[in-house]
């Protein structure tokens, strides 16, 4: 790592994925070795681990706002799985299946993979998909969604928040028009929990997925929210583990990390999104008035506190993102390099970004544990890092 004064990577990628925190590390590390029971166990070695997942459960309801969400009481409402993909996926096969009449799935064209994939997987079994279109600031098209909404619709599935832009949904609005033909309204709140207050007692949504790493929880767990007497069909059938909803032995490490990680997004989230938020702006200001032809891409008025999509014109975010690496400074871009393509992002595709912006985007994405002094050192390298990449770009002209 070149001049990294912190000797360790500067970690600007929270949207990817966040590093555990250590109280929920913590928390969870009994259950590896000590407490490694099954739940479902007539013994009480394993039985004794029961209340320490109704106790998860009921922190990530307390997060969510959830009606039943009592500490005495079991909340039906929140069903532990192993990803926000598992969760999204569940959440629109059962509403599909419930409701075999229905024949139509309205998504955005923003979603994450793990809707968007699946909705194209059931275009080809005989779907009817409808994908709403945004604006070039990434907002939806909301007339266009009104209008596509029938009796023949059985979902309606919009994220809440969008993990390349940060942009947030109206989904309280668009849970109401769902509603207004008899369908339901799920939501990929996957990048929205923790930063987003939630009250599901007051709100409309029907389903919601989240995912333990996007808010400091480890990998491979996550949960779904099903509004008590919404109908439901389980994804993963085998064992009766979560009241016959999700079978397969409890990742009882998992879920106790999520419980932990829950009880502390919601004891901080305000303070926390403050702080958040003051970093992303200092980092994003830094950069407006120190390199020039950029732009901030998404609803600068409406996104999530931590999150900051740049384009630096003429350059490839490839670049960039590997000059920056060498400082040890991580981030994410905004092309769908991972299959092998530079081509831009669908986000940046849904919205229009010219592909002269699309290919040097650069998401910045930020969380509790990162610094002033870390941002600076951002502004510090990021300037140089462009103005070389520039220097070797044929389409560059000060
Ligand atoms: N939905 C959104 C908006 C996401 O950002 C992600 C992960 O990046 C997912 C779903 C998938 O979550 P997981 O990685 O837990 O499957």
């Amino acid at each position: 790592m070149i001049n990294n004064p912190f000797k360790r990577p500067i970690y600007l990628d929270n949207n990817a994925t966040t590093g555990c925190s250590p109280e929920v590390f913590e928390a969870m590390k009994p259950y590896a070795c000590e407490r490694y029971g099954n739940p479902s166990s007539i013994h009480s070695f394993g039985g004794s681990v029961m209340p320490e997942i109704e106790k998860a459960r009921w922190e990530v309801a307390r997060l969510l706002g959830c009606t039943n969400a009592d500490p005495n009481g079991h909340c039906t409402e929140i069903i532990f799985t192993s990803c926000g993909t598992e969760s999204d996926s569940t959440a629109i096969r059962s509403a599909l299946e419930i409701n075999p009449a229905r024949r139509k799935l309205i998504v955005s064209k923003v979603e994450h993979p793990a809707v968007l994939n699946l909705a194209h997987e059931l275009a080809r079994q005989g779907y009817q998909i409808v994908e709403v279109p945004v604006d070039a600031k990434g907002r939806l098209d909301m007339d266009y969604l009104t209008d596509a909404v029938d009796h023949d619709t059985a979902l309606v599935s919009i994220m809440w928040a969008n993990n390349e832009t940060g942009n947030i949904y109206p989904v309280e609005k668009i849970a109401a028009i769902a509603h207004r033909f008899g369908a339901l309204f799920h939501t990929d709140a996957v990048q929205a929990v923790g930063k987003i207050p939630m009250n599901m007692s007051e709100s409309q949504i029907d389903m919601l997925s989240l995912s333990g790493h996007k808010l400091h929880a480890p990998k491979g767990v996550g949960a779904l929210f099903v509004r008590r007497g919404v109908r439901f069909r389980p994804f993963l059938i085998g064992g009766h583990q979560e009241r016959s909803r999700r079978g397969g032995t409890e990742n009882v490490l998992g879920i106790v990390a999520l419980g932990k990680a829950a009880e502390q997004a919601a004891q901080s989230i305000s303070h926390e999104n403050d702080y958040v938020k003051g970093l992303r702006d200092r980092l994003e200001q830094g950069i407006v008035s120190r390199i020039p032809k950029i732009r901030i891409n998404g609803d600068t008025e409406n996104r999530l506190p931590n999150t900051s999509l740049i384009s630096f014109e003429f350059i490839e975010g490839e670049s960039i993102l590997m000059l920056l690496d060498q400082y040890g400074i991580c981030a994410s871009s905004g092309s769908a390099c991972t299959t092998g393509s530079l081509e831009p992002s669908h986000v940046l595709r849904a919205m229009g970004v010219p592909y002269t912006a699309a290919h040097g985007a650069i998401r910045f994405s930020l969380s509790r544990y990162n610094t002033e002094e870390e941002v600076d050192f951002v502004l510090e390298v990021l300037p140089p890092v462009i103005e070389k990449l520039r220097s070797y770009s044929p389409y560059w002209q000060e």
